[in-house]
């Protein structure tokens, strides 16, 4: 049992000062597997208070402390691996396989590539007749979602603590312990008193506290629109600064000289991996008409390379991260039926054997028409949308056709069309073919996916103020 009933601040354990636990299941299993506090607003205000304290030292570290700091956790991080991947199987039931390639590897990647990136940053520009100054954007707070749990709060923490601001951080409920293995690696590695804060507790609590709080110079959400938007609006009353990571619906083009069956492979990969729990999967399938039955054909033979299961075995898929989230999955497949489209694969109900654990079907719809729901909303599920298209410029115009633009894929040969249709998608983050992760790209999205840019140096400059001064010294 992982009974974590303490909150970190100002460098120490200590106990909530309220009496609320909430209990961690194992998506698996449907059983306890550990407890946290439910912090109150009185911890949260005194974790701001420490990142206050620490913020006049902690800003003005020098550069080369900060490198060094974040190599340490990268190092510790390393240490913890084992651990850590154990720990995000059991709370969010991801394989094993995915804990270690996808989760473990994506916190690593951003503390080493922070450090990477500070090295080459500069806080300080001569521009002829002005000096641009860069200075830590002041306390942040940083509010998790549960589908990443060392990705999201990673990036957020590394170019904090490149950027030297002190912060308060609230990961989600559901999956809190990877946070609580971070937050032991800071105190080992001996982050400054107060740079970092942990408080456990519910989103209508320290999350609306956070968003809320006087004290709180910027706030790093990443999570549902719906909840963004209150950030936003709680954020607008101090004028304060927002970065936000919303969802997406993401299109996967495939052009007419692509490799159908590697093609369809990535398709139902973008729905496996995490279980469909990924805001910048791709949930739209544009195939060109005249592909639609190969396509089809495709998705059918390579589906069983992804079989779903105990997340502690080989498997790829394991299940969704609670019951609520499974019955909204349910909800859609069921509403994908109401409205015509066609089951390809998959279907409402749990995979045959698997009755206890939140395991969904892996589910194709085909005839999607753009407009449906299943088209336009973020599923957070393995289920994706076949949808046909005749020319480039319609596979274009049914991709934009969407309120988010958090990411797009290509699939071809023909470099020009790759090209063009990567150049077209209005999303922050577009991949052509198999093209490798890159942890100094930036990551974020237009329209109603987001606000800002994470990962490397676009993810630092996040949390930087910027100063103009006329007539500074030249030393
Ligand atoms: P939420 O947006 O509710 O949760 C994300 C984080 O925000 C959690 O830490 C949550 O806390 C916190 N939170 C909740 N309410 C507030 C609030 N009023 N003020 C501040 N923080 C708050 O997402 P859900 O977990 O409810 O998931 C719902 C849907 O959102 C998913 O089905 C998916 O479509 C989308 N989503 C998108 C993600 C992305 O990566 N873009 C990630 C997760 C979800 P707590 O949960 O502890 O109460």
């Amino acid at each position: 049992m992982r009974n974590y009933l303490k909150h970190y601040i100002n460098g120490e354990w200590v106990e909530s000062t309220g009496n609320e636990t909430e209990e961690v299941i194992n998506p698996a299993t449907e059983e306890v597997i550990g407890t946290i506090s439910l912090g109150t607003k009185e911890d949260l205000d005194k974790a701001v208070q420490a990142a206050r304290d620490a913020f006049p030292s902690f800003s003005k570290t020098p550069k080369e402390e900060r490198i060094k700091l974040l190599e340490n956790i990268a190092a510790e991080y390393e240490n913890r691996k084992e651990e850590i991947i154990e720990t995000i199987t059991a709370e969010l039931g991801s394989p094993k396989s995915i804990s270690e390639n996808v989760h473990y590897m994506m916190g690593y990647n951003h503390f080493s590539q922070a450090a990477e990136s500070l090295r080459d940053f500069s806080f300080i520009e001569d521009r002829g007749g002005h000096t641009v100054m860069k200075d830590s954007v002041g306390v942040s707070g940083l509010i998790t979602p549960w589908n990443f749990p060392t990705n999201q709060i990673s990036t957020k923490i590394a170019s904090a603590f490149a950027a030297g601001s002190p912060v308060v951080a609230k990961p989600a409920e559901l999956t809190p312990f990877a946070a609580i293995i971070l937050t032991e690696i800071f105190d080992k590695v001996g982050v400054p008193k107060g740079a970092f804060n942990l408080v456990n507790g519910s989103g209508s609590v320290i999350g609306d506290g956070i968003s809320s709080h006087p004290d709180i110079d910027f706030v790093s959400f990443t999570g549902s629109g719906a909840v963004g938007q209150k950030i936003m609006q709680n954020a607008s009353e101090r004028i304060a600064n927002v970065a936000l990571e919303l969802g997406g619906k993401s299109p996967l083009v495939v052009l007419e000289d692509a490799d159908v069956e590697n093609a369809a492979r990535a398709a139902v990969s973008h729905i496996a991996t995490n279980s469909g729990q990924v805001c910048s999967a791709a949930t739209r399938v544009l195939v060109p008409s005249s592909m639609k039955d190969s396509f089809e054909e495709a998705i059918k033979k390579v589906l069983p390379e992804f079989p779903v299961g105990d997340p502690q075995g080989d498997n790829h898929i394991g299940p969704l991260v609670s019951q609520k989230q499974w019955n909204t999955v349910q909800s859609y497949i069921e509403k994908g039926q109401e409205e015509g489209a066609t089951l390809l694969v998959g279907g409402t109900g749990k995979p045959e054997g698997l009755d206890k654990g939140y395991y969904a079907k892996p589910t194709v719809f085909t005839n999607v028409n753009n407009d449906m729901v299943i088209a336009q909303e973020e599923i957070f599920g393995p289920v994706t949308c076949l949808i046909t298209y005749d020319t480039i410029e319609e596979a274009i115009e049914i991709s934009n056709d969407v309120k988010y633009g958090l990411a797009g894929y290509v699939f071809g040969e023909d470099e020009q069309t790759l090209a063009k249709v990567a150049s077209s998608i209005r999303a922050g983050r577009v991949k052509i073919n198999d093209a490798e992760a890159d942890f100094a790209a930036p990551f974020g999205g237009y329209k109603q996916s987001g606000i800002g840019r994470e990962w490397g140096d676009y993810g630092i400059e996040e949390y930087l103020e910027v100063k103009t001064v006329l007539g500074y010294p030249k030393m």
